[in-house]
């Protein structure tokens, strides 16, 4: 049995999470939740966006799955999802983008995963204003440090699942010494990968690339921003955020998430699509070893969402969340039979 961190969230994370849960115990996972709020509910239990127990509880288990998060506005709060990726170095951001058969998208045959760097950069947090001059100053910090292990972990992924092919997106041509820092990496490190190829590319040609033949790509790797920017548009090519998963890896420890948000509009009403969070459970059933439950889910998610009337009504279903969540259960029970 795996104890797993369980942080449920906000809006409307707790129903998602409930769908997780009960998917999980009628698939029999070795899997035990430890439970912890963050973000608003947490902050009105216990005084404290992440409170310490939660720390804690991931220090401890290595491994959480996560619904969204409110941040509150304003009140000088530091995005908690920001916060958590730095607290534990979770440089690795990893967002798979793959066209699934039968559900609405713009294209059908796209299949690639983006690396971002989920800690450098613009999101380093030096930020500076001067009050005398009126200049606001972001300064997005990259180290050589930053570029070797987010490109080691993209060539190893690409290694461990067979892919063929990394792309590195920079802008070099502007941002000269980040981008050669990034490229240097991709240089040194490709060295060790023989048989897996690399390219590079400037980060606007790349968005262009991108929704012009998406097909062309594999494993993408860049740094914060560009990453960030890029895994929404590659989540718009597949379906939109609603249907991907997303995780924050480190060396030690990792944090699946859904990459939606709250989604305040329709909280409470039992009716959100637990898919993103479902598809980020597969992730994480892949990265605690359980690799034929993670298959065996996937392919029972893949399969709800080909038939429109098993799917909730962002998807143009009638299904509601739990109502979605047993269809994916019927789904696995078919598969084994
Ligand atoms: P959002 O993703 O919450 O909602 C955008 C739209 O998508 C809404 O119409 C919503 O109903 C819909 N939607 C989102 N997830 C859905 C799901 N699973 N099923 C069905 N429909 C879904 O984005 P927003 O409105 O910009 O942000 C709301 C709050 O979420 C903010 O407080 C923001 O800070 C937070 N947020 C958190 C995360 C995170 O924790 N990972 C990410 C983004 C936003």
């Amino acid at each position: 049995m795996k104890t797993i961190t369980l942080i449920p969230g906000d809006g409307i994370g707790p129903e998602i999470i409930e769908a997780v849960k009960f998917v999980f115990r009628e698939m029999g996972a070795p899997v035990e939740w430890e439970e912890y709020p963050a973000g608003e509910t947490a902050l009105k239990e216990t005084g404290e966006l992440i409170p310490p127990a939660l720390v804690e509880s991931i220090q401890r288990n290595k491994v959480a799955l996560k619904g969204p998060i409110t941040t509150p506005v304003g009140k000088g709060f530091r995005s908690i999802n920001v916060t958590l990726r730095q607290m534990f170095d979770l440089y690795a951001n990893v967002r798979p983008c793959k066209s699934t058969p039968g559900l609405s998208s713009k294209f059908d045959n796209v299949d690639l995963v983006i690396f971002r760097e989920n800690t450098e950069g613009l999101y380093a947090g030096l930020n500076y204003y001067d009050e005398r001059l009126e200049i606001a100053d972001s300064v997005s910090r990259i180290t050589k440090k930053g570029c070797m292990r987010i490109v080691r972990a993209a060539f190893e992924y690409a290694k461990q699942r067979g892919r063929k092919l990394v792309t590195v997106v920079h802008k070099a041509n502007i941002l000269k010494k980040s981008g050669a820092l990034m490229l240097e990496a991709a240089e040194t490190i490709s060295k060790e990968y023989p048989g897996i190829e690399w390219n590079d590319k400037i980060i606007d040609n790349m968005a262009m690339q991108l929704v012009l033949r998406p097909e062309q790509f594999d494993v993408i790797v860049t740094s914060n921003l560009f990453g960030d920017i890029l895994s929404d548009l590659c989540a718009g090519l597949v379906g939109g955020l609603g249907v991907v998963a997303g995780a924050n890896i480190g060396d030690e420890i990792a944090i699946f998430e859904a990459v939606h948000g709250t989604a305040p509009d329709i909280a409470g009403k039992g009716i959100a699509n637990p898919t993103a969070i479902l598809r980020s459970s597969v992730m994480m059933l892949e990265h605690i070893g359980e690799e034929d439950l993670a298959k065996k889910l996937g392919t029972a998610i893949d399969r709800t969402l080909a038939q429109k009337e098993l799917c909730t009504a962002d998807l143009g279903g009638k299904a509601n969340t739990m109502e979605f969540a047993r269809n994916v259960v019927k789904q696995m029970e078919l598969i084994e039979k």
